[in-house]
Parts: structure tokens; sequence; C-alpha cells
């Protein structure tokens, strides 16, 4: 067993095997780095080499952050070799298998904390077990939750109050109780228990409880996009929180010099005026059904705007998702990226407009970040709270009108949003008279953002504090 050092303070950061979670977990490992902690990051064998472009790069500017490696134990559940990553699961039953195989990683984080003794363990929510693990060394366990203060508040008010379970139909309309806002969602917009299996509405519950035991959580979020959200979470529901985002930016002068294989779309988007392209991207999850993907393409090429859109498809000879002869008619206008794009250097380009996206929280933060105004379409998780943070209360954009939460596996089955809904709110956001209105209020965010992570601004100050605290709890 290693002694504790009270001179340096040691945390370990657990991302969730998902983009959408260890990016950003990635990013505070590094902010906490570079404020002088001893930061490792726990990995599994093949998500550990998406991690290291960005240790690399930091490590240029002398900051290191470790990388320990665990098994992920894929063979003992059944699940196909090389399936260490949520983006990878198809079907139900697989997910099921997931999840019990981040149950069977407990005994290797309890072995990594009895020899390393942290100070700290940063561990993901869907780890609820990693509360009591870290207890029984007496190191507190803070919960990385990977979403805003808004969702928290909602999705925990829901979770208190059940608005929404004495309906009379899936489209009645419902407001969020004890809310600082008014928020009208429908139940086809909730998270829908016999659509997800037995074991993600579990995961989900021991993800609350143990968040009622764990020492605080670190939220991606910066105090001036969310104050009245922010505040409700520490004091109606008396969580002890930290904002320290956006943690996108973090070393992002680093990673810009690092990735000298510019992606073309950049090169692209600077022959294109400022504001006139739409991006479009869905996250690392929302693979949509073919038929949905045609609907996009032709509300995108009757909008008559530019775009990039970005789809988790690879490039096949037959590619029934487009419109015959789309890609020849959108030459020069219209720029698909199969499989991964760019998305904050993307986004932080001068030439883009307007960004639709799912609602992941990642995404919505770095286009609040980006000065980005948005066209809202969630799909599941908590991107349905997280539109109408976008749509209602910072008032930086639209939704296209999608109406019905689903599992990530869902969006295989329909295409349920129409080339109408998507025309319209593109032109709504990019050329419409609100359009201006939107960008101003947009481009404000951006600026806060900015002077947040600044030394002495609301994000670098937090973190400041979080730092002391954990210190002065190892004295
Ligand atoms: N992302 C990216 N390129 C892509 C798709 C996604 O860089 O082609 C990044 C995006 O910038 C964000 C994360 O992946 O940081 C996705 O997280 P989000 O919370 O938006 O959605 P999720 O993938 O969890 O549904």
């Amino acid at each position: 067993m290693e002694t504790k050092s009270h001179k340096q303070l040691h945390i370990f950061f657990f991302p969730y095997m998902v983009q959408g979670h260890f990016i950003p977990l990635i990013n505070i490992a590094r902010l906490f780095a570079s404020r002088g902690v001893k930061s490792t990051l726990i990995a599994t064998p093949l998500n550990a080499p998406l991690f290291s472009k960005a240790i690399q790069s930091s490590k240029k500017l002398g900051i290191d952050v470790d990388i320990l490696v665990i098994k992920f134990p894929t063979e003992e559940v059944g699940l196909p070799q090389g399936c260490e990553n949520a983006n990878l699961v198809t079907t139900l039953e697989m997910n099921e298998k997931f999840i019990k195989a981040t149950l069977l990683l407990q005994p290797q984080i309890e072995q990594i904390l009895d020899k390393h003794r942290p100070h700290c363990l940063v561990a993901d929510t869907f780890f609820p077990w990693a509360t009591d693990v870290a207890a029984k060394f007496g190191i507190p366990r803070i919960i990385f939750h990977g979403m805003g203060f808004f969702a928290l508040c909602a999705s925990r008010s829901v979770a208190l109050y059940e608005p929404h379970a004495k309906l009379s139909s899936d489209s009645e309309v419902f407001t969020i109780p004890n809310f600082p806002v008014e928020i009208k969602l429908t139940r086809s917009q909730m998270p829908n228990v016999p659509k997800q299996s037995a074991e993600i509405t579990n995961l989900i519950k021991e993800a609350r409880e143990s968040g009622e035991k764990s020492y605080g959580s670190i939220v991606n979020s910066f105090y001036e996009l969310e104050p009245a959200f922010a505040d409700h979470y520490r004091t109606v529901f008396g969580r002890k929180a930290w904002h320290i985002g956006p943690v996108s930016s973090v070393n992002k002068a680093a990673d810009d010099e690092a990735s000298l294989d510019r992606h073309e779309c950049l090169n692209w988007l600077s022959s294109k005026k400022p504001n006139s392209v739409v991006y479009i991207c869905f996250g690392s999850m929302t693979n949509f059904i073919d038929s949905q993907l045609q609907e996009i393409a032709a509300g995108l090429e009757a909008s008559g705007q530019e775009f990039i859109w970005v789809v988790k498809r690879e490039k096949n000879d037959k590619e029934e998702w487009l419109p015959e002869g789309f890609e020849e008619r959108m030459e020069g206008k219209g720029l698909i990226i199969r499989g991964w794009a760019p998305q904050v250097p993307i986004l932080e380009h001068q030439a883009i407009g307007a960004f639709v996206t799912h609602c992941g929280w990642n995404s919505i933060l770095e286009g609040a970040s980006a000065g980005v105004p948005m066209i809202t379409w969630p799909v599941s998780a908590e991107q349905f709270y997280n539109e109408k943070l976008v749509t209602v209360v910072l008032k930086t954009g639209v939704a296209v009108g999608a109406k019905q939460w689903g599992t990530f596996l869902d969006v295989m089955t329909e295409a349920s949003v129409k080339r109408e809904a998507i025309e319209k709110a593109v032109n709504q956001v990019m050329v419409s008279e609100e359009a201006e209105g939107m960008r101003g209020r947009a481009r404000v965010l951006r600026e806060m953002a900015k002077r947040a992570v600044e030394e002495g601004g609301s994000s670098f100050t937090d973190l400041t504090s979080l730092i002391q605290e954990l210190g002065s709890l190892g004295a």
C-alpha cells in the first residue's frame, strides 16, 4: 500500500466507457493536472488508446495524466470480443450484458484504491457501487453525471414527484413541479420504463441512491449558463456540487497544435462566409434509420442552406439513406462526414451559423460555449430536458419538434421528424426575424463561457475551492 502524500493531491478518474462520458472526464483529469493535482485515469484496454492523444498533447505543456488500464470482462458476460464501448452495443440484450460487465469491474477498482490510496475517486454516475468501494478505504467518491444542473434538477424533481404518473395519455402536457421555471413536457418525452431493460432502470435508480451517499458532484457547466438551476440543485436538493466547465476548452491550444492532420472540413469551412453553414451531428451513439436520414437530406436541401452533416455510416456503394444524386447536387454546398467529426473545432469555426443537435449535454455545452444557435432534436437520456434549457430558458434555439423519447436502439425503427419540420427549423435559426436575437444571445454565452474558465472566473474559482477542500480532508 502506498501512503498518502499530503504534499500532492492524487485523484483517480474513472469514466464510463462511451465517448459522451470519457471525453469530458479526460478533460477534467487534465484540468486538475494543470492545477498541480496528480491525476490518474482508469481505462480499459481498447478505450485507453482513445485517451492517449489528449494526454500526449497536454504532456507538451508539462501537464501529466497517468492512465491505468484494467481488464473489461467481455468474455465473462458473453459479449463479443472487443465490445468495450457502449456505442458498440446494438441490442437490449447486449446492453444488459454491458451493464453486467461494468458491475464486474468492482474488484479491480477495489484493488487499485487499496494499492494507491488516492485522496479522491471521481467516478461516473453509472458506477453506483463506487461510493461504497471508496468508502472502504476512507476515500471520498465524487460523482460525474455528465449532465448540467438544469437536467439534474429536472430529473430529480420528476423522480420525486412523478408528475407524469397520473396523466390520461402520452400526449397530455405536464409541468415539472417545484422547479425554477415553467417547463412543459409530455409523457412520451419521458424515459419509458418498458422500453429500457430492468437492468438499466435499476442502474439509474442505484445511481440516484449512490448520489445521495457520495461526497458531491462535479458538473461540466458554468454558473452563468444556468444560475437558477445551479442554486436550486445546491440549496433545494442540498447537494454539494462544483461547476468547473466548459471543460472542452482545456488545453485547447495544445490540442490544436497536436492535430497535424487537420480535418479537410475545417479548410472547407474557411472558404465560407461567417454564420453561413449549418452543422448537423447527433453525438456518438444515435444512428438513425435510413428513412430518417432521407428526411434530413431532403430537409437540408429544401432549406437552401450550406451544411456539414455527420452521419455514423461507413462509405459503401449502396447508400440507400441518401436521396438519388444528393451529393452531386450538393457539391460545394454541403459536406457529409461519415464517422467521427472534429466537433469542437467545427463549432468554433466562424462559418458555423447553427447546430442541429440531439441535445447530448456535451454537445449543448460545446454549442453554447462556441456561441452557436441550435436546432434541438432530442432523442434519449436526459436530452428532452436539455432541449428546454436551450429553447425556453436561454432562448438560443428552436425545437425541430421531436415528441418521442426512445432508447438509442429505437431510433432505428421510425422516421419521426419530417423534412418540412427540418427545413422550417433550420431556416428559423439561420435567416428568420428571430435569428439575429438568438445569435446575439448565443454570442453572450460564448463570452461568459470564456470568462468562467479564466483565472478568477466562476468555474476556475469553484475548481480552486474543490481542490482546497479535498486537500484539507487529507490534512
Ligand atoms: N463528438 C465528436 N465527433 C462526432 C460525434 C461526437 O467530437 O462525430 C463528440 C462531441 O463533441 C461530444 C461527444 O462526442 O463531446 C458527444 O457527447 P454528447 O453528450 O453530445 O452526446 P452522446 O454521444 O453522449 O449522446
